[in-house]
């Protein structure tokens, strides 16, 4: 009788789920289906390919569970995507954006509580994916090298809570559930969790216990602000310890990817070649990649035929960590426009702006030398402790010469050199959070 009515209940939420699927934008449709036959459990064939290799990524079953218990976030995502496919504002010179990150480690045990210098490795390899200084960005195949993106978006870890308090950035939380999976209970300390920080001050990073199969998934871009952000799995975060062969950060990559609104590059539409990532200088891709391939490796697939093929080493696919370096100026250009639209809020957080320091105070502590210089400069913090920064020098001509982005100074000093360059004046900008301070000095 139990199992009568066990079937009966689950070709009922089938017929339901069909009824949803027709209101579902085209690009989910195929892969909404499979994600409903998993979890009536009559998918034999996929079951196997997730024992064969860990789902990466549950972002789109996210979205599509998310859709199925609220149906009204479809108006909420479709107005992210308009905004998204809005251009920034005109005019404005492109600049480096800081974005504050706050990382809540949700642990049960010491194993799952990872320390620090993981989540600093992990913050400097989103550093060096998202400015193209990723060592192995110079294995980007020769016809992508022209597209391959420094997207001139940066990381750093909070200075201060929403309350205006110092802090390190990392909270750390004791639970007892044993693992979490993308039901969102690592969000909440109502459910074991921890509670999000304001989403327009913070990127949320969670790390946890996410069992056995999943590495990571992002929240959905313009949905609830008490659960936005992004979750890893413990031991797919950062390097030192990390598990192979997800252990070069590369998760992290690919969920922020996803918070930035940036879709799968095959277009989630299950080797189909209608689907699309919105982007267009990705290659139409049928369906992920999983696994490595040499450098210079040409795939082709249903999609695309010849060569270079498809972009199997984009952040937004599938591949190994080691078989992940690159994202388009495509790809940029989507984060970039999502940042000055939907995520705008957080061009102006002061969350990487230590506590007790203002414009004020930093232009006092702030010291330039020697002015003039023969090329070699040092600027000093005196005092003040200051662990993140960016610094612009400008010619005359307004000329941006140096940029440099600092996430985790020891000392307060950094040194520039100019050595060889025209002699005359430079304007050195030095942003601290939101703080701009702008000194003059002469170069001999
Ligand atoms: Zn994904």
């Amino acid at each position: 009788m139990y199992l009568l009515e066990s079937i009966r209940h689950c070709i009922k939420s089938l017929i339901l789920a069909i009824t949803e699927l027709h209101k579902t934008p085209t690009f989910m449709k195929k892969q909404l289906l499979p994600a409903l036959l998993l979890g009536l459990g009559l998918s034999g064939t996929i079951a196997a390919q997730n024992q064969e290799h860990p789902h990466r990524c549950s972002t789109s079953e996210y979205i599509t569970e998310q859709l199925r218990l609220h149906p009204e976030y479809q108006q909420l995502i479709d107005n992210a995507e308009t905004e998204t496919q809005r251009n920034a504002p005109a005019g404005q010179p492109q600049a480096v954006i800081t974005i504050p990150v706050v990382f809540h480690v949700v642990y049960q045990n010491a194993t799952e509580n990872i320390n620090d210098t993981r989540l600093l490795e992990q913050l400097q390899v989103l550093n060096e994916d998202y400015s193209k200084t990723n060592a192995d960005a110079s294995s980007v195949p020769a016809a992508w090298q022209g597209i391959a993106a420094n997207c001139e978006i940066q990381f750093c870890l909070a200075q201060r809570d929403a309350n205006g308090n110092a802090t390190t950035g990392i909270e750390r939380t004791q639970t007892n559930v044993a693992s979490f999976s993308f039901n969102d209970n690592v969000k909440s300390t109502s459910t074991g969790g921890a509670n999000a920080w304001d989403r327009d001050k913070y990127l949320n990073i969670w790390v946890c216990d996410l069992g056995n199969q999943l590495l990571g998934y992002s929240s959905i871009v313009g949905g609830p602000a008490n659960v936005d952000g992004v979750v890893l799995h413990y031991k797919y975060t950062g390097k030192t310890g990390a598990t192979s062969p997800y252990n070069k950060g590369r998760t992290a990559t690919h969920e922020v990817g996803h918070w930035l609104n940036l879709r799968h590059i095959w277009g989630d539409d299950g080797g189909a070649c209608n689907g699309t990532d919105f982007v267009t200088d990705t290659p139409n891709q049928a369906s992920e990649n999983y696994g490595c391939f040499a450098v210079n490796n040409v795939q082709t697939d249903a999609c695309t035929g010849a060569a270079p093929g498809i972009m199997w080493m984009n952040y937004m696919d599938y591949t190994d960590d080691a078989c992940m370096y690159m994202f388009t100026a495509g790809q940029k250009t989507r984060m970039v426009n999502c940042l000055n639209n939907t995520r705008t809020a957080l061009l102006t957080s002061n969350g990487c702006q230590p506590v007790g320091i203002n414009e004020l105070t930093l232009a006092a502590a702030l010291n330039l030398f020697p002015s003039p210089t023969t090329g070699k400069l040092t600027v000093s913090f005196g005092a003040l402790q200051v662990k993140q920064c960016d610094i612009m020098v400008y010619n005359m001509l307004g000329e941006e010469v140096i940029r440099q982005h600092y996430d985790a100074l020891t000392e307060n000093e950094v040194r520039l050199d100019l050595t060889g360059r025209a002699s005359g004046v430079y304007f050195v900008e030095v942003r601290q959070g939101n703080l701009r301070v702008t000194r003059k000095i002469m170069l001999d």
